[in-house]
């Protein structure tokens, strides 16, 4: 540890890394952050941090980041360095060029839910209209895509419904697809604290993770079903609420559209959604399922927290939806203690997905076929706005195979490293004439670009973040840019010289407008956010403040009412066969962070610097692999090699990966399935052979 004395001066900002959105002050030395303390009057952690935001900011001005424009004609040139304005001029004559030339729908952008929301607020103005289109999408579409569907669908918004405080009123908790030790390491301490009063707990997870079994925590139930099968599940378990007669019928009736309740009672208590009949599918014990289940309808507060593990599937979409359901059948909404919590991976998911990063939706999830929405915007924006849904980022993909779609602008988002079927993305960006990759670092997708614009880190820039709470917290500069601009100002400077034009001066001005066309966020400002500390949507003349726990006496909905939707079981594409005997899924460690970018680039590594393969000892003794043994992961995709950790997390069949490490290519392996309703991948289930390739 270095001492680097006493701070001359503090500036209070919020971490860049996971969706809990931790408040810091950056203690500084002139220009130089000599430490990171967390903010004890922070909203969101209170004084608390974990390793990645404490220890891990020294990224920021780490060798390897690029301060200068680039360009270059081919992707096999040299970079060569140029000024802001060329940079700028080229970008834009290129992109105007490839419209002349394929049309107006042949360009598109993908925004970054690690900046802020300013920043995704003007890529996707510049992409509805600068560009003319709606081909904008968001690296959410990679991760919780799902929830803003299924969620937007059944309770009207996209969105948390409770604040991270609401789980010390919590009596049961049930923790579905998600690690929160070691994803949302801040939050998972509050769990924890609540879990040690003597909270019930039950983890519904194929992999033994740390909540299952830590000091002084122990799961009730670990339901440790087979990959994919989450929605067998959650059938299973709504199916014992509605036979036991455990529906809170005061909430639905109050609460619920009627008619879907009657139809989704009668669809789930068919007999093929017993606890007994999903046995066969998911594995887990009937007996444990039905305990569960009442443990959970029983509860005098119960609270679903979820992760990417319910995301990250064919039925990704379809398992929020039985969430949801399960909560409303139970009447575990809209008090402290209760409610449906998808942690958040990245520390702006939620606020990239608010700030209509998705092809289909305005900001505020308005859709852009609505006629008075898109009349608004097109009022203030001072432009004709299509009213066509544009292009998801799978889809843009497929349209530069087919040489439609031909240039792509992607703001902090390596798509190179992190989408599956990588071999499938490589082929597409080679496909397109123009790339333009804005990082903070030369990642795995500059390899396919034509122009680089240096990328600012989130001490350089202000803003605002929105965790997994919906709350926006302020982001603010202490320290100069190390390439002259801020992200938002390299998208107005793109906008003008494409002809669009846009004249902010400080990302409060692009707050200010967000406000003034998005009812949810009508009552926020930079003076709020300021004077309350933070924020949490939504926000307007009803709720002043914002508002922590959502659909307290009625649902977003237009008709005020929960909707139940059915969840019929479909088994994923991605089978097991003699072949690919075993299925793949992956997930996180606390000392990295998703591509690593970032914490790979810091002291962190010090803890993990590679990635591993979890085994079973029966199927590492079946294939006479060793701990440490370097071993080969085929899938139907691609191949690669990992060094094998034996290990009883894992069950027989089943393997696990992280993906923090670009040569380990993880996503060399994944498939290219993906949910039905929102193309979120299927990161979680790919079938595979092991075969021990070396010894350590
Ligand atoms: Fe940052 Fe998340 Fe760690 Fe908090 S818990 S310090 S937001 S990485």
């Amino acid at each position: 540890v270095i001492d680097h004395g006493q701070p001359e001066h503090a500036i209070v900002t919020t971490c860049a890394y996971c969706g809990v959105g931790c408040s810091f002050r950056a203690e500084m030395k002139g220009e130089q952050v000599i430490r990171m303390v967390p903010n004890k009057d922070g909203q969101a952690n209170h004084g608390h941090s974990c390793v990645k935001g404490r220890f891990a900011f020294g990224y920021a001005t780490h060798k390897d980041r690029v301060t200068k424009p680039m360009i270059r004609a081919n992707i096999s040139d040299p970079w060569k360095e140029v000024s802001w304005e060329e940079a700028i001029n080229h970008a834009a004559s290129e992109l105007r060029r490839l419209q002349g030339k394929y049309g107006k729908d042949s360009i598109g952008s993908i925004t970054s839910s690690r900046c802020t929301n300013e920043e995704v607020y003007l890529m996707q103005k510049l992409t509805r209209a600068g560009f003319g289109n709606n081909n904008v999408d968001t690296c959410a579409r990679v991760c919780h895509s799902p929830t803003g569907y299924g969620l937007k669908q059944t309770f009207g918004e996209s969105s948390g419904t409770q604040d991270f405080d609401s789980v010390m009123e919590a009596d049961v908790i049930m923790v579905i697809g998600a690690n929160p030790t070691d994803g949302h390491p801040v939050f998972a301490s509050l769990m924890k604290k609540r879990l040690r009063e003597g909270a019930n707990l039950i983890v519904v997870d194929p992999r033994q993770i740390d909540l299952v079994k830590t000091p002084h925590v122990a799961a009730d139930y670990h339901l440790k079903l087979r990959p994919s099968t989450n929605v067998a599940l959650m059938n299973a378990l709504a199916y014992v609420v509605v036979t036991e007669n455990l529906v809170d019928e005061a909430f639905v009736n109050e609460r619920c559209d009627m008619a879907s309740f009657n139809k989704w009672r009668s669809f789930i208590s068919q007999d093929m959604h017993s606890p007994e009949a999903a046995e066969t599918i998911t594995g887990v014990p009937a007996a444990d399922v039905r305990a569960a289940a009442r443990l959970y309808a029983t509860g005098k507060n119960s609270a679903i927290y979820y992760g990417l593990g319910v995301t990250e599937h064919s039925q990704g979409s379809t398992t929020v939806i039985s969430i949801a359901n399960l909560a409303m059948a139970t009447g575990n909404l809209g008090r402290k203690g209760v409610g449906v919590n998808p942690l958040r991976g990245q520390n702006n998911v939620q606020g990239s997905c608010d700030m209509g990063s998705f092809p289909h939706e305005y900001p505020g999830y308005r859709h852009v076929s609505d006629d008075i929405t898109r009349g608004l915007f097109e009022t203030t924006w001072h432009k004709e706005l299509s009213p066509e849904p544009g292009l998801r980022i799978p889809n843009m993909f497929e349209a530069a195979i087919d040489k439609s779609f031909m240039g792509l602008y992607v703001q902090g988002e390596d798509i190179a490293q992190s989408d599956p079927d990588i071999q499938h993305v490589h082929a597409a960006l080679r496909s397109m004439e123009c790339v333009i990759v804005q990082d903070l670092f030369l990642n795995e997708t500059a390899k396919f670009a034509h122009v680089f614009f240096p990328g600012s880190s989130f001490l350089e820039k202000n803003g605002t973040f929105t965790n997994a709470e919906r709350r926006i917290s302020p982001v603010r500069k202490v320290m100069t840019p190390l390439a002259k601009y801020q992200d938002w100002e390299v998208t107005q400077m793109l906008s003008n010289a494409m002809g669009y034009p846009m004249n902010y001066n400080h990302p409060s001005e692009i707050m200010a407008e967000l406000a003034s066309l998005t009812p949810t966020f009508a009552g926020v400002s930079y003076e709020k956010i300021d004077q309350l500390g933070s924020i949490q949507w939504p926000c307007n003349d009803e709720t002043p403040n914002g508002t922590p726990i959502m659909h307290k006496d009625e649902f977003m909905r237009d008709d005020g009412k929960g909707l139940f939707m059915l969840t019929g079981y479909v088994p994923t594409a991605e089978k097991v066969t003699p072949k690919f005997p075993l299925i793949l899924t992956t997930g996180r460690i606390l000392s990295q962070y998703n591509v690593g970018a970032q914490t790979r680039r810091t002291d962190n590594n010090v803890w993990h610097a590679e990635d591993i393969l979890e085994i079973h000892p029966h199927d590492a003794e079946d294939r006479g692999v060793n701990n440490q043994d370097w071993v080969g992961i085929k899938s139907r995709s691609g191949e690669t090699v990992l060094r094998a950790l034996i290990s009883e997390r894992v069950q027989p069949g089943i393997v696990y990966t992280t993906f923090h490490f670009p040569e380990s290519g993880a996503n060399v392996i994944t498939t290219d399935n993906s949910d039905w309703a929102t193309n979120c991948p299927e990161y979680k289930v790919t079938a595979v052979q092991v075969t021990k390739v070396s010894q350590q």
